[in-house]
């Protein structure tokens, strides 16, 4: 793996699973130090363990934050600034979708969908500002191809999603010079949500790779599989990294030709 963070230190909201997860394994093998954030304390001692034995313990700060909450956000960006001294680059990455139609989604389901897209950017994004333009930073959006191509079956991701996108615009106007702000847009990807999906599954006689082959078949994914978390690390580290440098209020498509806009 090329050193391309080497010195440099990165912020991961939900780096406990899925793409989060494989977010760090690619920052921390191209050298960077890393501090992430969940829910589920277990989950994040395991992962701090895990990375801490093949990484270093001086490279992984983990810390139990819900991005919702917008004073433990803080208090884990303020060990992030005692810790390390600097964000090189902000991954927005926790959250999950809904799915819900126009005629079940409720009024506090609108509003609960619309806080978690939104404040999932904002708390992080205040609390990150000042590091990320001290050290002349980037914030990487992990978002979802339904903001351009909104499904009626999730309904209120779909238009939150797009207003992620509006705010990834703005921001990165805002924001010049010193800090970059881009998305990536993912389609389908392996990751704990689709595990959940599949554990639910109606007929339980169906293997986990019939499930994935049935799901990207009925999608009609042109590269006729589900990606892998580490498929949408990729688009994020080359986001978060110098080899990017030019890029900004821009959105990389992760979704297997699954976009259907030009
Ligand atoms: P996973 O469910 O595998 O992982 C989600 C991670 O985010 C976990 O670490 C979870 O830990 C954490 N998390 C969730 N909510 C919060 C919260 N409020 N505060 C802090 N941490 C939180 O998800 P994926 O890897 O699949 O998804 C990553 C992102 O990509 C999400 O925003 C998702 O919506 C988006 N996406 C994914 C797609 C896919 O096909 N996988 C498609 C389109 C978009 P914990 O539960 O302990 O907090």
């Amino acid at each position: 793996m090329t050193p391309d963070f080497e010195g440099k230190v990165v912020v991961v909201t939900g780096g406990t699973s899925g793409i989060g997860l494989a977010t760090l394994e690619r920052l921390l093998s191209g050298g960077a130090s890393v501090a992430f954030c969940a829910r589920n304390g277990d989950r994040v001692t395991k992962v701090c363990k895990d990375m801490a034995a093949r990484f270093g313990e001086s490279r992984v700060l983990g810390q139990v934050a819900d991005v919702l909450d917008a004073d433990a956000f803080s208090a884990f960006a303020r060990a992030v600034d005692d810790r390390f001294r600097r964000c090189d680059a902000l991954v927005n990455n926790a959250g999950q979708g809904r799915l819900s139609t126009f005629a079940d989604t409720s009024d506090q389901d609108w509003r609960d969908e619309i806080e978690l897209k939104i404040f999932s950017q904002i708390n992080p994004i205040r609390s990150c500002e000042a590091m990320l333009r001290r050290s002349g930073g980037a914030i990487v959006v992990v978002n979802s191809l339904l903001a351009y191509q909104p499904e009626p079956h999730m309904v209120c991701t779909s238009a939150a999603r797009a207003a992620v996108q509006s705010l990834v615009k703005s921001l990165s106007v805002e924001f010049a010079p010193e800090v970059r702000v881009n998305a990536i847009l993912v389609g389908l990807v392996h990751s704990g949500q689709w595990e959940r999906r599949f554990e639910q599954r109606t007929d339980k006689s169906q293997s986990r790779e019939a499930f994935f082959a049935e799901l990207a078949a009925r999608k009609a994914i042109p590269l006729e599989r589900l990606g892998r978390p580490e498929e949408a690390a990729s688009a994020v580290a080359f986001l978060a990294s110098d080899a990017s440098s030019y890029i900004t209020g821009a959105h990389l498509d992760v979704s297997g030709g699954l976009s259907r806009h030009i």
